[in-house]
């Protein structure tokens, strides 16, 4: 491990997709660099576990979203990880009888509909919740709000909806088989990381930076925060003197509730692999599945929102519990005996994220640029929460960090840093 250096020219607190791409940045400017990172590996929301041998499973990220606008499928290929481009089944079902044809066509009209209303009502001036786009008395309205669920981490009522027309989705959407969250350890291995050091005060009243850590104290000239927003809105990491507004668009853009699930499936080999499932519902609180992914014996479940933030609260098991009575629901109850708990992911209590992603809430679209501005051209501003179009998503955070790198560079051509 990295020891903790006295002083340094930048420090990046966090080693999750933002600050590997801020140090990324830095490499060859000739300035020393560290990131200073809390747990006891680098990856932070982006994190593959082996649920079983020859299984790794991504707890967070595991699409490479906007696929083709997505600066880590260059970096995937640069590392040689292999990509795994077919298409997501959000859209297709195998099993008619649980979501029966015509029902699905139905919804995904009325979802389409929904999202053309939101787009022209984002052209006004006023913002307001998302949910004020579904039509009143539509029968696929608590499952549009799952699908928001599963992309936002909230209900609709919750998510702004000039912040939701913002965000970019060029609907191509592939995955890496060895996880995503093996692709961003293995770009951050070469950056210089002190682990297990978590940072509590940002003290900027003098005229060098110091940062107060459980590790020791550095000095820095200056320094690139890329913590969750949770953090910052609870003040996890204390500015001294305090920043009022960096805190209070953090708390404009809260971590929504996302997990994922997964469950071993015995004897599956004859069901068709990568394919989705979800039961036509009258209800939000339900999980997305898919069978087989990269045709393993698993089936995976995902799950947003206040039924995800129940369930977590309800204890270990609980989301896996849910998944096998939802799927043995599905499926037949034969399945019951044929499903048992790999994984599921508890990021609401993650005490280093408190949450998934980021979602603006109504009337807050503009805390996104809020929390990006550099402070005092000291303090700069990443993390996925700062993207102004790929938001909530692995890229969207690295990219952040190349931008907030790129601001530190401008500022010390005007300046010896
Ligand atoms: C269940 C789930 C599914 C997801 N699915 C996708 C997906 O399919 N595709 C996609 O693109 N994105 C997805 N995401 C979102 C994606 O994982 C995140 O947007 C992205 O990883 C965030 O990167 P970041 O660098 O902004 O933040 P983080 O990864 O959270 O990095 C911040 C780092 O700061 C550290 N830290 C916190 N406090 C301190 C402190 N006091 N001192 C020092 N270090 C500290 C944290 O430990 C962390 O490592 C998903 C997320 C979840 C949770």
């Amino acid at each position: 491990m990295t020891r903790l250096p006295s002083e340094i020219d930048v420090a990046i607190i966090g080693a999750g997709a933002a600050g590997l791409g801020a140090a990324h940045a830095l490499k060859d400017s000739g300035l020393s660099v560290i990131l200073l990172e809390a747990r006891d590996r680098i990856g932070g929301r982006a994190h593959t576990i082996a649920a079983a041998p020859g299984i790794p499973f991504d707890m967070g990220c595991g699409w490479l979203h906007s696929a083709d606008r997505n600066s880590f499928v260059g970096i995937a290929q640069q590392l040689g990880f292999e990509i795994n481009k077919a298409r997501a089944p959000w859209r297709q079902q195998s099993y008619d009888r649980t979501f029966p044809s015509a029902d699905r066509l139905d919804f995904f009209a009325a979802i389409d509909a929904f999202y053309d209303r939101a787009e022209a009502a984002a052209e006004s001036e006023t913002d307001g919740p998302a949910s004020s786009c579904l039509e009143p008395g539509n029968r696929w309205n608590p499952m549009i709000d799952a699908i928001s669920t599963y992309i936002n981490g909230f209900e609709l009522k919750d998510v702004s909806l000039h912040d939701m027309d913002a965000y970019e989705d060029t609907e191509i959407n592939w995955r890496l088989s060895a996880g995503y969250g093996a692709l961003i350890a293995a770009y951050g291995a070469p950056c210089a990381i002190s682990l297990n050091t978590a940072v509590s005060v940002i003290d900027h009243s003098g005229a060098r930076l110091r940062l107060e850590t459980s590790r020791g104290t550095l000095g820095a000239n200056r320094v690139i925060v890329t913590v969750p927003t949770n953090l910052i809105a609870v003040e996890a990491i204390r500015f001294q003197p305090p920043l009022p507004a960096k805190v209070d668009a953090a708390r404009g853009l809260p971590l929504g509730t996302n997990n994922k699930v997964l469950l071993a499936l015995d004897g599956g080999a004859a069901l068709p692999s990568d394919s989705g499932l979800r039961g036509a519902t009258t209800s939000s609180s339900v999980g997305s599945f898919q069978i087989r992914p990269f045709g393993t014996p698993t089936v995976e479940g995902f799950y947003g929102g206040s039924f995800a933030r129940e369930l977590e609260d309800a204890g270990e098991g609980a989301l896996s519990a849910q998944a096998v009575d939802e799927v043995v629901a599905l499926l037949g109850s034969d399945f019951r005996r044929r499903l048992s708990p790999l994984a599921e992911s508890r990021w609401a209590h993650d005490p280093f994220a408190q949450g998934a992603y980021s979602a603006a809430r109504p009337g807050h679209a503009g805390a996104r640029a809020i929390l990006a501005a550099p402070v005092d051209g000291r303090l700069f501003f990443a993390g996925e929460a700062t993207s102004p179009h790929f938001f909530s998503t692995a890229h969207g955070a690295r990219d952040s960090g190349e931008r907030a790198a790129q601001e530190i560079l401008r500022s010390s051509e005007r300046s010896e840093v």
